[in-house]
């Protein structure tokens, strides 16, 4: 049994019925919605057209959110309804990245996920989705695909049907029939700062912009400056950015607390360990108490921080949310032992070096396959290239973290431990060379262009170009190679380092997400 939607848009005629029956079905809060219908206009009056499209979970046959949600919460019932329980969910917010189609909110009422689930409840009881029972003009279809007699299986069979982004490999089970192909692909529709009848939630609201004698813009219509030829979105629901500066602090942080470890051992194995006691002992210390930032923000991240420990006692292995948490374990848990040989023995062996090193590595880079499993976001699916840019971050990030402390403590311990700023610049050169491959490289779809696009010459490309690329690493690759080997301006280099880390995993985080989904 599959159950499965049809959605005739030739019998549409946007009246928000579903939206309101399935408001009123689920007790769905204000401002958020598990159906809702997408207003989209084409050409120039006199000659438009308005289209619609009723938006809502696919039921994938493959579906991502079930795969990257870390407590089981979201699940593939018997009979191929995505369900979820909201009693699982952490309010980890990976689905709604890991979903392209926006069909994916949290609950303002208990801060867990939710979406439509088929109304698998009224289904068990052999009835229809309430979306079905209230459309006037019997637009939507639900019923087993598998069935061949069923109507939803003999629409799909015999006539020109559609889905959303078959290209994502989700196999969606919400079919269309008569849909306007440009409403299937979001990243063609133009969107304006504000709709015929409705202000949009993430931009100032219209008349606050027109109500201005003498503004410039004060007789501009919503849309002005369309371009006839292009689909316009003239209405939609709000879908803001489900992660945030906490996301990109938690990168930042980990960089940190991975490369210091990271370097640390590299160092030590590679010169006389007798010398290296304060180092030996100081940098377990600094990626412990860099470890416990990061977890503290990934809790807080949480929209239901209070069930942070269900990635342990709930845990989907095949969601990297559930893989990562894990390696941070075993790799604070190797910081731990390293430190007490540096306290209580003349050396740490080879060993926890070696074990201590390849944690710090996996702990840096399972992020790439996190975001890689975070389907909708195109912009992040190189995910070799990103895990590179990941292990080199940390390796940027440790070797900064330690020349600070080290000057700080001694300035004259960069030349004892002269390898640290060799790893640093090292790392920053292959660190640059594998940003440039990245932007180079032709990215694989029209979404991870646009969201490249924005990085590099649209709203956030100031900020790139000068925090990032700029101080973060133009400028300390320079005071590296003309005022090396001055401590003072090492110590500014690296300073520059991770500020630039920072705004660039902040401006990596918000590009990713930059591109609507629906
Ligand atoms: Fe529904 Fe999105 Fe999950 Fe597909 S990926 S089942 S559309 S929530």
């Amino acid at each position: 049994m599959r159950y499965g939607f049809v959605i005739d848009q030739n019998r549409c005629i946007g009246c928000h019925a579903c939206t309101v029956a399935c408001k009123e079905e689920h007790q769905v809060p204000l401002g958020v919605f598990r159906t809702w219908v997408k207003y989209v206009e084409k050409g120039e009056y006199p000659h438009t057209s308005r289209h619609f499209g009723v938006m809502r979970c696919n039921h994938c046959d493959s579906a991502p959110c079930v795969t990257i949600c870390p407590t089981q919460a979201l699940y593939r019932r018997s009979d191929g309804i995505i369900d979820f329980d909201n009693q699982r969910c952490i309010g980890c917010k990976s689905c709604m990245q890991a979903c392209p189609y926006d069909a994916l909110y949290i609950d303002p009422n208990n801060n867990t996920a939710a979406k439509c689930n088929f109304c698998a409840h009224r289904v068990e009881a052999n009835l229809e989705p309430a979306c079905v029972i209230v459309c006037p003009t019997q637009a939507i279809l639900a019923g087993d695909l598998d069935d061949p007699s069923s109507k939803v299986a003999r629409t799909v069979v015999t006539q020109n049907v559609s889905v959303r982004k078959p290209e994502k490999g989700t196999e969606p089970k919400l079919y269309y029939v008569g849909i306007e192909r440009d409403l299937l692909r979001p990243a063609r529709l133009s969107r304006q700062n504000g709709y015929a009848f409705a202000d949009r939630h993430d931009q100032p609201p219209h008349h606050a912009k027109t109500a201005r004698v003498g503004d410039r813009d004060h007789h501009r219509p919503a849309n002005a400056g369309f371009d006839p030829s292009v689909t316009r979105e003239v209405y939609d629901v709000a879908h803001p950015a489900p992660w945030g500066w906490k996301i990109a602090a938690y990168l930042w942080t980990k960089s940190i607390a991975a490369g210091v470890m990271m370097v640390a051992a590299i160092v030590m194995a590679g010169t006389g360990r007798p010398s290296m006691r304060s180092l030996s002992l100081a940098s377990p210390m600094i990626a412990l108490a860099a470890l416990a930032i990061t977890m503290a923000l990934l809790v807080f991240d949480l929209k239901r921080p209070d069930r942070f420990y269900y990635l342990l006692t709930k845990p989907n292995f095949r969601s990297w949310l559930v893989i990562g948490a894990y390696i941070l374990m075993a790799f604070g848990a190797l910081c731990v032992v390293w430190l007490l040989y540096a306290a209580f023995s003349s050396t740490v062996p080879d060993g926890v070096l070696l074990l201590t090193a390849l944690l710090g590595a996996a702990s840096a880079c399972y992020s790439a396959f996190l975001f890689a499993q975070a389907k909708g976001r195109d912009f992040w699916q190189s995910k070799w290239i990103f895990c590179w840019q990941l292990l080199m971050q940390a390796l940027v990030a440790g070797s900064a973290t330690l020349i600070i402390g080290m000057v700080i403590v001694d300035p004259t311990m960069p030349y004892v431990l002269g390898p640290i700023p060799s790893v640093l610049f090292m790392s920053l050169v292959l660190g640059l060379l594998a940003l440039l491959l990245e932007l180079v490289i032709p990215q694989r779809s029209q979404d991870a262009k646009r969201a490249q696009k924005t990085l590099l010459e649209g709203e956030l490309s100031r900020r790139f170009w000068f925090s990032a690329v700029g101080l973060g690493l133009v400028a300390p690759i320079s005071l590296f190679l003309f005022s090396h080997p001055d401590p003072l301006a090492l110590a500014v280099g690296a300073v520059l380092v991770l500020y630039g880390l920072l705004w660039f995993e902040f401006l990596w985080v918000k590009a990713g997400q930059s591109v609507p989904l629906s």
